[in-house]
């Protein structure tokens, strides 16, 4: 049996901190649990850890978390993980064990499932360089799709497009110095405290980049938007490319943010952006 929670709120369970209650929210721990919660309630949503989602205010039925699902294994360069597993402690396991290819990714703070969900990415690194193979689940039946299947692009993939559940994954990594991994992560950590607002609740960058060589932070600040607010929803004085709640910010406040910015972009610089989070 999964465990149970009541009109549970999201915003306990979202970087952002937003987001009003799951009339009901489980959490299942293995993949069977997972499975059996889905074929019950098809239209439940699943949630890794809500670093990438803004959550609507008046809430929603069913979630379901994917947290409990938090085993790996490693076999020589490759690792098998369950999809609620944390980017970040897969890293450092890697690092451990001298082995490369997630360093760069070091710091996103979503689960495996979620990373590769959005084909999430960093410093010029993303999850389809790793990629082996995925376990999932199409609606009806489990499927194991390999990694030329898997249709990733920029922060896109089949699980996005079809929205297939990711259950478990296989990653190829490359044998490496131990020492040289773990300051490659360092030094990403590092960047990442000087230019990301991580003392402050968010969903990560807000938009996607819509071409190359447009940058979406950089294109805000020239529009003087840094500091501007909608209620507690606010363009980060750090990194304009994400939006803070400064305390009590509603999905509405963030949402007519992004509109207005949204606008603004798209009058002076003629791009159009589209959320990078996912707006449920
Ligand atoms: C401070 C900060 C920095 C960030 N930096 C980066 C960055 O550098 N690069 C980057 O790409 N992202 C970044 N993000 C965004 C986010 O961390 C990533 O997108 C992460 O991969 C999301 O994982 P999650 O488990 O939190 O997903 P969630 O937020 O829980 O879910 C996001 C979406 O994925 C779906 N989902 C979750 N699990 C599964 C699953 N198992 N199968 C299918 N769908 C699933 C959910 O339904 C939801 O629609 C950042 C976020 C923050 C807060």
């Amino acid at each position: 049996m999964c465990r149970q929670f009541f009109d549970e709120p999201l915003s306990l369970h979202t970087s952002f901190r937003i987001g009003g209650p799951a009339r009901l929210f489980l959490v299942p721990e293995s993949v069977e649990q997972l499975l059996c919660a889905l074929k019950s309630f098809p239209g439940a949503r699943l949630l890794g850890k809500g670093t990438n989602v803004l959550a609507p205010d008046e809430g929603v039925d069913v979630v379901i978390s994917t947290l409990g699902l938090n085993k790996f294994r490693f076999d020589e360069n490759l690792v098998m993980s369950e999809a609620g597993v944390l980017l970040s402690k897969l890293c450092v396991e890697s690092a451990e064990r001298g082995l490369s290819g997630l360093e760069l990714l070091y710091g996103i703070p979503g689960t495996i499932g979620g990373a590769i969900f959005m084909n999430a990415g960093a410093y010029g690194a993303q999850m389809a360089d790793v990629v082996e193979w995925v376990e999932c689940f199409d609606g009806e039946r489990v499927r194991v799709l390999q990694r030329n299947q898997l249709e990733f692009s920029y922060r896109d993939s089949v699980f996005k497009k079809r929205k297939w559940l990711v259950l478990r994954a296989c990653l190829r990594l490359t044998k490496s110095d131990p020492e040289a991994v773990r300051s490659k992560m360092e030094e990403i950590m590092k960047r990442r405290l000087e230019t990301q607002p991580l003392d402050v609740p968010s969903a990560g960058s807000f938009f996607k980049r819509p071409r190359d060589n447009f940058y979406v932070g950089k294109a805000i600040e020239q529009l003087g938007l840094k500091g501007f607010r909608i209620g507690d929803a606010q363009i980060s004085t750090k990194h304009a490319g994400f939006i803070v709640n400064l305390g009590s910010a509603t999905a509405r406040d963030v949402i007519s943010l992004a509109q207005t910015v949204k606008g603004l972009v798209e009058k002076h610089f003629n791009v159009a952006l589209e959320p990078e989070v996912d707006i449920w």
